[in-house]
C-alpha cells in the first residue's frame, strides 16, 4: 500500500473553459474579450493536444464571392438542429477571416482554395487551408486576449450550485494536486470520445483521431444530470491500413482491387462516404484495395503532400520516407476502422446546454469539426461571458463540490499497489462493447452485454492502480468510458430500428416514425434513463 495524498489548491475565475482544442481557445478568446476572467485546462498542452494538435487541412465554410450562393439543403447538413446547422453557415466565413488575422494560413498561393473531400456533383465547402500550427496560433491568441491557461491538468467532474453550474474538480497530471475551479459559468470542449471501441489496428492509441479524448465532457456533464443524444448512432472511418488516420478525402489517387480494376470513382470523396467498402472487399476475399497514385502529375503530388502534412499525416509520410517507398510507384492498402461516437451533448444555437451555466462547443456532438469548434467555440465564449456577468457568486454552503468524493477516489487508486491496470480495465470496456454492441446488436446481445458492462463498471473503480499522476489520468478516462458505455448500450437497446451503424437483428428496417425524433439519455436516480424527444 502506497501513501499518496494529494494537496488540493483553489482557483477563482468567471469562465472556465474545460479543454484547449480549437473550440476551448475560441471560446476563451472570445470570453476574454467580453471582459471575462478566463481559465483554459487542458490534461495535454494546448499547444498539441487534441484533435487539431498536429495540423487541419479542410474547413467547412461558405464564401459567396467563392462559391455562388450555397443550395438551401447544405442549411440541413450536420447531425444538429436547424438553428445550429444555418447558425454554423452565417458565421463561418467570419471565422475564416478571423484566423487569418491571426496567421493562421486560410489561403494558398493568395486566394481561397475549395478542394477534397468533395461529393461528385456539389459544391464544394470544403476550404483548404495550412493548419499545422493551428494550434500554436489560437494559443499565442488567447493568451493576448487575456486567457490564463494551465496545461496538464484533466478536469473530473462539474460543481453545482441549486442546479447551476459553477465549476469543477481536476487534478494534476504530473504532481499530486488536486484543484477545485470556483467559477460562475464552464463551457464544456474536451473533443470527442474515443477508445470505447477497438479500432481494429491492435492498439489502443493507433486510432482515427485523438485517443485522449475520451468523451470526458460528455460523461461528467451525464453525471451532472445533462442529457446526451444519439450515443447509439455510431459512424466509421477508413483509411491507411494500420495507420488509423481517416484520409480518403486527402489521397488523390484512385483505388484498384489487386487485379489493377479501378473501383472508386476519384474524386476525393470523404472517407465516412463509404467506410466499408475496404471490410467488405476484405470480407469477400477480393481484397484488398489499394490506394494508387501512380496517375498523379508530380504537381498534384506536391499539392497532396503538402496538405496531407497539414492534415498530420505525417506518420505515414515518414514511414514511407524511412522505408524507401515512394508511394506513386506502390499502391498501399487501406482499411476499415472500428466504430467511433458522435453523439453527446446536443447543445443549441447559443451553445447553452440543458443545464444553466453550462455551455458546450466543438466536438461535444460531432458535426461540423475544426470550422464547427472555431464558430460555436466564439458563440459558447460570448454566451458564456453574458450568463457569468449576471451570474451570483457560488454559495459555498449549499453548493455540492465532490472534494472529498475524488479526493478518495483518486487517492484509492494511487495507492493501491495490486489489482487492474488502465489498459486492462479499457481492453475489457472495448471487448464488450465490440461484442455485445457493435456491428450486430439484438435485444438479448445488448442485454447480456449491459450486464457484463454494469458488472465491470462496479468492480473497476474497486481495483484500479495507477502507479503515478499521468497513469491516474488514463484510469480517469476509463471510468468516464465505463458511463459512456453504459449510456450506449441502453440507447441501443431503446432504438428499435436498424439506422447507419445501429444494426438491430431484431429490428432490421429503419422506421421513418423513428426517424423525426432523437433519443437523448438522461441520469435518473443514478441509472441512464432513455426518452425520445423531437427533433429540432
Ligand atoms: C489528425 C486529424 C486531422 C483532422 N483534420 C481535420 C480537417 O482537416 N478538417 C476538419 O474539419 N476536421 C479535422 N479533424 C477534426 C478536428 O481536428 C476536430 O473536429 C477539432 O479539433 C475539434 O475541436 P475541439 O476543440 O472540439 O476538440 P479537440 O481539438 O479534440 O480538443 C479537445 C481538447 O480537450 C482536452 N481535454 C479532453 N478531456 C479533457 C479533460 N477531462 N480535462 C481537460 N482537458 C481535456 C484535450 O486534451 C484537447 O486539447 C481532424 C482530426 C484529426 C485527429
Amino acid at each position: 500500500m502506497n501513501d499518496a495524498r494529494l494537496n488540493v489548491e483553489q482557483v477563482e475565475a468567471d469562465v472556465l473553459c474545460i479543454g484547449g482544442g480549437p473550440a476551448g481557445l475560441c471560446a476563451a478568446i472570445r470570453a476574454s474579450e467580453q471582459g471575462a476572467k478566463v481559465v483554459v485546462i487542458d490534461k495535454s498542452h494546448t499547444l498539441r493536444s487534441g484533435d487539431a494538435g498536429m495540423g487541419n487541412d479542410h474547413f467547412m465554410c461558405h464564401i459567396p464571392d467563392v462559391q455562388g450562393e450555397l443550395p438551401g439543403f447544405f442549411n440541413k447538413i450536420g447531425k444538429m438542429s436547424q438553428a445550429v446547422t444555418k447558425t454554423f453557415w452565417e458565421n463561418a466565413y467570419d471565422l475564416v477571416k478571423l484566423w487569418d488575422s491571426w496567421g493562421i494560413p486560410m489561403k494558398y498561393e493568395g486566394r481561397y482554395e475549395f478542394a477534397g473531400h468533395s461529393i461528385p456533383g456539389y459544391p464544394n465547402f470544403m476550404l483548404h487551408f495550412s493548419g499545422q500550427n493551428t494550434k500554436v496560433k489560437l494559443t499565442k491568441q488567447a493568451k493576448k486576449a487575456g486567457a490564463k491557461i494551465i496545461n496538464r491538468v484533466m478536469i473530473l467532474d462539474l460543481i453545482h450550485d441549486n442546479g447551476t453550474i459553477a465549476g469543477a474538480i481536476g487534478f494534476d497530471v504530473r504532481n499530486p494536486k488536486l484543484l477545485v475551479f470556483k467559477t460562475k459559468a464552464v463551457i464544456l470542449a474536451t473533443g470527442k470520445c474515443m477508445r470505447l471501441f477497438p479500432q481494429n489496428t491492435g492498439s489502443l492509441f493507433n486510432t482515427s483521431t485523438s485517443p485522449v479524448n475520451t468523451g470526458d465532457g460528455r460523461a461528467m456533464a451525464y453525471r451532472a444530470g445533462c442529457e446526451l443524444t444519439d450515443m447509439e448512432l455510431n459512424d466509421r472511418w477508413s483509411g491507411p491500413k494500420y495507420f488509423a488516420r481517416n484520409g480518403r478525402g486527402s489521397w488523390t489517387g484512385v483505388f484498384r482491387d489487386p487485379n489493377g480494376i479501378q473501383i472508386d470513382p476519384g474524386n476525393e470523396m470523404p472517407a465516412h462516404f463509404y467506410p466499408e467498402l475496404h471490410e467488405n472487399y476484405q470480407k469477400s476475399g477480393r481484397g484488398p484495395l489499394y490506394m494508387d497514385l501512380s496517375d498523379i502529375s508530380d504537381e498534384d503530388y506536391e499539392y497532396m503532400k503538402h496538405f496531407l502534412i497539414h492534415e498530420a499525416n505525417t506518420p505515414i509520410l515518414d514511414f514511407f520516407k524511412e522505408e524507401g517507398v515512394d508511394p506513386r510507384e506502390h499502391p498501399f492498402e487501406f482499411m476499415t476502422y472500428g466504430l467511433i461516437t458522435p453523439g453527446g451533448i446536443n447543445y443549441n444555437e447559443k451553445c447553452e446546454t440543458p443545464l444553466a451555466g453550462l455551455f458546450a462547443a466543438g466536438d461535444e456532438f460531432m458535426s461540423f469539426y475544426i470550422a464547427g469548434a472555431a464558430v460555436f467555440g466564439s458563440i459558447a465564449g460570448e454566451s458564456a461571458a453574458a450568463f457569468a456577468a449576471q451570474a451570483k457568486p457560488l454559495d459555498e454552503k449549499r453548493a455540492q463540490i465532490p472534494v472529498v468524493t475524488a479526493k478518495e477516489l483518486l487517492e484509492s487508486v494511487l495507492n493501491r499497489t495490486d489489482g487492474a491496470t488502465w489498459q486492462e480495465a479499457n481492453n475489457a470496456i472495448q471487448q464488450v462493447m465490440a461484442d455485445y454492441c457493435g456491428l450486430i446488436r439484438s435485444e438479448t446481445l445488448l442485454t447480456a452485454g449491459l450486464e457484463h458492462l454494469r458488472r465491470l463498471k462496479k468492480k473497476v473503480p474497486q481495483v484500479l492502480m495507477a502507479q503515478n499522476q499521468h497513469e491516474l489520468m488514463r484510469c480517469v478516462e476509463v471510468l468516464n468510458l465505463f458511463d459512456i458505455g453504459e449510456i450506449t448500450f441502453v440507447a441501443a437497446r431503446e432504438r428499435k430500428e436498424t439506422r447507419q451503424y445501429h444494426r438491430r437483428t431484431d429490428f432490421p428496417f429503419e422506421n421513418p416514425i423513428i426517424g423525426a425524433q432523437t433519443l437523448a439519455v438522461k441520469k435518473e436516480n443514478g441509472q441512464p434513463v432513455p426518452k425520445w424527444i423531437m427533433k429540432a
